[in-house]
C-alpha cells in the first residue's frame, strides 16, 4: 500500500494538488496477496502470454539486436516508428478503419501501450473539473488517469449491449444543466473492461449521432476487439467516423504487454499536438520495443497467434461461466461476454463485495471489487472475474471457493 497521504509521509505538504486525491489502485493491493501461490486469482487482467512461441520469439529478438541493433538501441521519432506505423494502419484496415475514413500512418502516434496514450488525451484535453463521460464501470487506469487530470467522471449505465443511448444524452444535458464542461465521452465498446459485453451495431450509430449532435469528441479504447471468440466483433467507432473520433489500441493483448507498445489514431488536425505533448512527456516511444512489434508482425505468423489467444480464452471463458452457473448460490448473476478477458458478477443483494475481499483471501481466491471500476464508490454488488490467466481447472476451483464465501455471507 502506498503510504501516499498518511501520516508516515513526511513530504505530504509538498505535493501538488493533483497528488492529493491520488491513491494506490484496489487492484494493485489486491495483486500482491493474489499472487500468492495457494490463491486462485480471478483478480489479474493478465494475457496467457505462456501461449507464445517464446523460443521464436527470443530469436526475433537476438536476430534484430545482430542485424539492426544500432537503430533499434538508438533514440527515435517521438510519433513512433514510420514502418511500424504503415504496419498499425494494416491491421486497422482489417476491422474497416482504413484511407476511406481518412486513416493514414501520418495521423498515428505510437504511445507506451494504452495507458500511455489515455494519459496524451488527458494531457491534451481535460483541465481540472471537466467532466469526462464513461460507461459505468470502467477501465480502472483510465479512471487513474482522469483522475490525476483532476477530472470529474461521470458514469453511463450499461446493458449486455452495452452503453445506453438514452441515458448518455440525460447524462450529457444533465451535466450542461449544473454548468459543467464536458469534454468527451470515453468508452470501451468492444468486449468492455471490466463488463465483459459489447455495444450493439444499432447502439454505435446512435452513440455517435448522440456525441456528434452534443458536439463531443469520442475516445474509442479497443484494446479487445480483436479477442472476440464467439460471432464477429461490430466495427469500431472510428470505422464508421472520421471526425471527433479517437481510436487507441495496443499489442498487449495481441501480442504481450511486457513491450509496452500501443497507439493512438488521432484526427490529423490534433495530431502534431499529440507528438509535442508525447516528445515533453517520454521524447519517445522505446526505438528496440517498437522494432521487436515490427519484426514480429512481419515475420511471424501473428494472425495464428491470435486464433490461439481466442480459443485458449473460449475455453477459459466456457469453463467460468460453466462454473459460475453449477456452483454459485441463487441470486448472483454475470455476464456472458463473446470476447476479451473479463465477467462481470453481481451479488445476492444486501451483500458487498469489497466488504467480502479479506473472507475470500482466507478462502484462498481473489477477485476485483466492482467499486474500483467507479469513480463514484458505486459498485459494490459486483464483482470482475478474470478468465484469461488462470487454466480452466483453477477458474473452476476459484469459484467454487468464491461460492462458499458467498453462501457465508448469505447465511450471516
Ligand atoms: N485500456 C483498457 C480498457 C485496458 O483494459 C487496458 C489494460 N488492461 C489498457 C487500456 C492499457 O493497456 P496497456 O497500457 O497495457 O496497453
Amino acid at each position: 500500500m502506498s503510504e501516499t497521504g498518511t501520516t508516515l509521509d513526511d513530504y505530504t505538504d509538498r505535493y501538488a494538488q493533483r497528488m492529493i486525491g491520488m491513491t494506490a489502485s484496489e487492484i494493485r493491493a489486491l495483486f500482491a496477496v493474489a499472487n500468492r501461490p495457494e490463491v486462485v486469482s480471478l483478480a489479474g487482467g493478465m494475457p496467457y502470454i505462456a501461449a507464445l512461441p517464446l523460443d521464436a520469439v527470443g530469436e526475433v529478438i537476438g536476430d534484430l539486436v545482430a542485424k539492426q541493433g544500432t537503430s533499434a538501441l538508438q533514440y527515435g521519432l517521438g510519433q513512433g516508428m514510420p514502418e511500424l506505423r504503415e504496419q498499425i494502419c494494416a491491421m486497422m484496415a482489417d476491422v474497416g478503419i482504413d484511407a476511406s475514413v481518412g486513416a493514414s500512418p501520418d495521423d498515428v502516434v505510437v504511445t507506451i501501450g494504452g495507458q500511455q496514450a489515455l494519459d496524451l488525451i488527458a494531457r491534451l484535453f481535460l483541465d481540472p473539473g471537466d467532466v469526462v463521460l464513461a460507461e459505468g464501470p470502467t477501465y480502472v487506469g483510465a479512471l487513474g488517469v482522469f483522475q490525476a487530470a483532476q477530472a470529474q467522471v461521470v458514469h453511463v449505465p450499461m446493458d449486455h449491449d452495452g452503453l445506453i443511448p438514452a441515458a448518455l444524452e440525460t447524462a450529457i444535458s444533465e451535466q450542461r444543466r449544473l454548468g459543467r464542461r464536458v469534454k468527451f465521452l470515453y468508452t470501451i465498446p468492444t468486449y468492455q473492461n471490466p463488463a465483459g459485453v459489447t455495444l450493439s451495431e444499432e447502439r454505435r450509430e446512435q452513440v455517435l449521432d448522440i456525441c456528434e449532435r452534443a458536439g463531443l469528441l469520442v475516445i474509442e479504447d479497443d484494446p479487445y476487439g480483436r479477442l472476440g471468440f464467439e460471432g464477429e466483433a461490430p466495427r469500431p467507432l472510428r470505422a464508421r467516423r472520421r471526425d471527433g473520433v479517437f481510436y487507441l489500441s495496443t499489442f498487449s493483448k495481441t501480442f504481450a504487454p511486457g513491450l509496452r507498445v500501443g497507439w493512438i489514431l488521432a484526427p490529423h488536425a490534433v495530431r502534431d499536438k499529440l507528438v509535442i505533448a508525447t516528445e515533453a512527456n517520454i521524447l519517445c516511444p522505446s526505438n528496440f520495443a517498437q522494432s521487436v512489434v515490427s519484426t514480429y508482425l512481419a515475420t511471424m505468423p501473428w494472425r495464428q497467434q491470435l486464433k490461439t489467444y481466442q480459443q485458449i480464452y473460449a475455453e477459459r471463458r466456457d469453463a467460468l461461466l460453466t462454473a459460475l452457473s453449477d456452483l454459485m448460490p441463487e441470486g448472483t448473476t454475470w455476464t456472458h461476454p463473446t470476447g476479451g478477458l473479463f465477467v462481470w458478477a453481481t451479488l445476492p443483494a444486501g451483500l458487498n463485495s469489497k466488504a467480502m475481499v479479506p473472507r475470500a483471501i482466507a478462502a484462498r481466491v481473489a477477485y476485483v471489487p466492482g467499486t474500483g471500476f467507479y469513480a463514484d464508490g458505486t459498485g459494490q454488488q459486483h464483482l470482475r472475474l478474470n478468465f484469461s490467466f488462470p487454466p480452466p481447472e483453477r477458474i473452476r476451483e476459484g469459484v467454487r471457493r468464491l461460492a462458499g464465501v458467498v453462501e457465508q455471507e448469505l447465511a450471516t
